[in-house]
């Protein structure tokens, strides 16, 4: 049906009305006292998210481009980096590692794993000479669905004490609780599409007083991503080149929103519908491919036996308007992914299970009793 299509993929995600038509407006002019304004209000809410004082950094990018502004800004060439690599995205933060002449060091883990701790230990506890530089994490790691155990690896890296922690927290940041500060987490880079609520376009990045120092001795080339520049202007609340303007009306909207409702309830929120949906997944006996005890706060991806998962996002998309997100690389036609991050929710994911439900008798699966998915996810929202 016309315009009634509903995004369930990890991003871009659904964009609320209210900013929506906060962005149809004119673009102001970017040097303005207006401006300055808006971005001061900004990048006072950002830091709120992101539960630090640091600086706060934005960017005209998408999350890739936050990441790579992030690991190109603190590091030499030859520099010795761990990159946990558990899916499509650290596969991406090695190729960006190499791109830039990096002494890129992989720990790997089969895709819908989570990243091993012990692993990391190991490889920080080995090296006396401190050689390593950077350590290198997607938190909430979107291919596969899989939360990585930052805390606990960020834990290594501090007892290590010279590598900076590196973190892409792209569908983590908004969904889980990211205490940026406490942890002590040197370069946070995350973007616009995702948990924002707002359109893709900006890139986030935190940086800590600790990756500062590392930027004074730090030899590759930047320009465009030179977080120097950006943090110099931030200080007077402007921007080193043109920013647009209207993801700014926005992006002040969305996070105004955000903080009506409060950081708990929207870990709170996200903790159900995630919930919600590997209850219903499981009921309807389709397996999950990411553990219980690493689940994604973001992303649902379910591997189906016995039915084509391309058949049924289609099935999913023409009958009932609805958009699931397939698998990436090796596993294209082997899962489908469920978005439940950002502006999502309880009634999001009814709709979706239960027109998954019908999808799938439509498809002849029938391995299960009609109503089962649904009726385990409105336990989980009637709990949770
Ligand atoms: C979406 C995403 C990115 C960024 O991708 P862009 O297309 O550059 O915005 C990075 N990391 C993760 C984990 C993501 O989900």
């Amino acid at each position: 049906m016309d315009n009634k299509l509903m995004l369930m993929i990890p991003g871009p995600t659904p964009v609320p009305e209210k900013v929506l038509l906060a962005m149809a407006k004119h673009p102001m002019g970017h040097r303005s006292g207006d401006f300055s304004e808006i971005m001061a209000e900004i990048t006072q809410n950002l830091k709120w998210l992101h539960q630090t004082q640091n600086d706060l950094l934005i960017l005209t990018a998408s999350g890739t481009g936050a990441m790579e502004a992030g690991i190109i800004n603190f590091l030499s060439p030859g520099d010795r980096v761990l990159v946990g690599c558990n899916g499509k995205f650290g596969d991406r933060w090695g190729e960006v590692c190499d791109a830039y002449g990096l002494q890129t060091e992989r720990i790997t883990a089969e895709w819908g794993k989570a990243l091993d701790p012990e692993q990391f230990r190991e490889q920080l506890e080995a090296d006396k000479e401190k050689t390593i530089k950077a350590v290198i994490i997607t938190h909430s790691e979107t291919s596969t669905g899989v939360l990585n155990d930052l805390e606990t690896i960020n834990r290594h890296v501090k007892a290590h004490g010279e590598a900076l922690i590196m973190v892409d927290t792209v569908t983590s940041l908004g969904a889980v609780s990211v205490p940026v500060d406490q942890w002590g987490l040197d370069v946070v880079a995350s973007g616009s599409q995702k948990g924002y609520m707002i359109p893709p376009g900006l890139g986030f990045v935190a940086v800590s007083t600790k990756a500062w120092e590392a930027y004074k001795t730090a030899k590759l080339p930047r320009y465009y991503l030179d977080l120097g520049k950006y943090r110099k202007d931030a200080a007077k609340n402007t921007t080193p080149f043109t920013p647009p303007v209207n993801m700014f009306f926005g992006l002040q909207v969305a996070l105004q929103m955000m903080q009506a409702e409060g950081l708990e309830n929207i870990f709170a929120r996200h903790k159900r519908l995630t919930a919600a949906s590997r209850a219903a997944v499981k009921a309807l006996g389709l397996p999950l491919f990411a553990p219980d005890d690493a689940a994604s706060p973001a992303i649902t991806a379910v591997a189906p036996a016995g039915v084509d998962a391309e058949k049924i996002r289609s099935v999913m998309k023409k009958r009932f308007d609805i958009v699931l997100a397939g698998g990436q690389d090796h596993l294209k036609g082997k899962i489908f992914r469920i978005g439940h991050l950002g502006f999502v929710s309880d009634r999001d994911i009814l709709a979706a299970i239960s027109s998954l439900e019908a999808t799938l008798l439509e498809l002849g699966y029938e391995q299960f009793s009609p109503g089962a998915g649904i009726t385990a996810a409105s336990k989980v929202i009637a709990e949770l």
